[in-house]
């Protein structure tokens, strides 16, 4: 396994469950003792469930509540329902994976490349969305989709989470189990969410340790698998976060690819991930897309903010 990030910990999980000897070669020198919230939807959950991590996981997270979707200046253009997404730090869901390996499968400090695994039956590059994996397999780059995130997590108590959406971007709001709050923003810059409706400038004001990101994808892939090396998460389908799909999938990756590869057959094994994973994955990173350059219109917000009240409606 190249990359013990979320999708490769699952993978190798599942594997040794299904009788692999598993290697996985991280270049971090430890696990990570920060990060912020990830939302973690349930057909990830469940995925969790079938490698028995399902209840840690549901332990250390909690359930997320009704998001209200505002406008900047706090007219509710609708509530996204209740569902059962489990809000789980990053910090705090690797370490139910790594937890779920015995010492020394994790191999921290250690950057490898395909050369590296010469000697192995099957090789998974989870090296994420700057795959190097990948860039020796297929003639494919990840694209900046023109959009800047930001987020970081305040000692500010909120009442409730949800989005506001504005002109050329938007705001996020999480609130946590100990009081404090996840953010989330795209736009050009954070000035201009310093006059949208309150708790966002307060937010803002007590915002330190504030992540900048380009929103990155990868434009689709003819196959997620290349002899006996296959792709999974951001190496096989980085998609911009607007739909909080990216470390569900490569979870449900990772333990998909460990049941095909449950029989004899290593070479139909990884025909059937590819078959079972690819088209999903990629369906879901082009709608992300489009919800990312939906929420960053700057004309015509007006249309769009009433098909997003009927989409909302429908969606309770
Ligand atoms: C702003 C933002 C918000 C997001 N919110 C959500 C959310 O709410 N819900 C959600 O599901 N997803 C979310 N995501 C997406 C999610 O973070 C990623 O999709 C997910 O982390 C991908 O997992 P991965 O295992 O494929 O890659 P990664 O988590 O990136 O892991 C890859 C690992 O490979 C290691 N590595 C790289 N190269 C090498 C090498 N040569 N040798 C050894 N190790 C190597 C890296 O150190 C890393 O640990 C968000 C992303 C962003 C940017």
């Amino acid at each position: 396994m190249i990359g013990g990030g979320v999708g490769g910990l699952a993978a190798a999980i599942g594997m040794r469950r299904h009788g692999w000897a598993v290697d996985v070669f991280e270049r971090s020198a430890a696990l990570p003792d920060v990060g912020t919230g990830l939302g973690i939807w349930p057909d990830a959950v469940a995925a969790l469930d079938r490698v028995g991590l399902g209840d840690a996981a549901r332990r250390v997270g909690r359930r997320q509540e009704d998001g209200v979707v505002r406008k900047p200046d706090g007219t509710v253009i609708g509530t996204i329902p209740a569902s059962s997404v489990h809000l789980l730090t990053r910090p705090a869901l690797l370490g139910v994976l790594a937890g779920a390996l015995p010492d020394g499968v994790v191999r921290f400090g250690t950057p490898v490349g395909l050369a590296d695994c010469a000697g192995y039956d099957v090789v998974v590059g989870a090296d994420g969305i700057h795959s190097a994996v990948r860039g020796e397999l297929f003639d494919a780059s990840v694209r900046p989709s023109g959009a800047v995130g930001w987020r970081g997590t305040v000692d500010v108590p909120v009442d409730a989470g949800g989005e506001t959406w504005g002109r050329g971007g938007k705001f996020g709001l999480t609130p946590q189990a100990d009081g404090r709050t996840n953010w989330y923003a795209m736009g050009s810059d954070l000035s201009r969410f310093a006059d949208w409706h309150d708790p966002i400038p307060r937010v803002l004001a007590s915002a330190t340790d504030v992540l900048r990101h380009e929103l990155l994808f990868l434009s689709p892939l003819p196959s997620y698998t290349s002899g006996r090396v296959a792709l999974l998460g951001d190496a096989a389908h980085a998609m911009t976060p607007d739909l909080g799909q990216g470390a569900c999938q490569a979870i449900i990756d990772g333990v998909v690819l460990a049941e095909c590869l449950a029989g004899d057959d290593v070479d139909a094994g990884l025909r059937a991930y590819d078959s079972k994973r690819r088209r999903v994955t990629q369906r879901l990173a082009a709608r992300s897309l489009q919800l990312n350059r939906l929420a960053r219109m700057r004309r015509f917000t007006g249309v769009r903010d009433a098909g997003l009240r009927v989409a909302l409606a429908f969606a309770g």
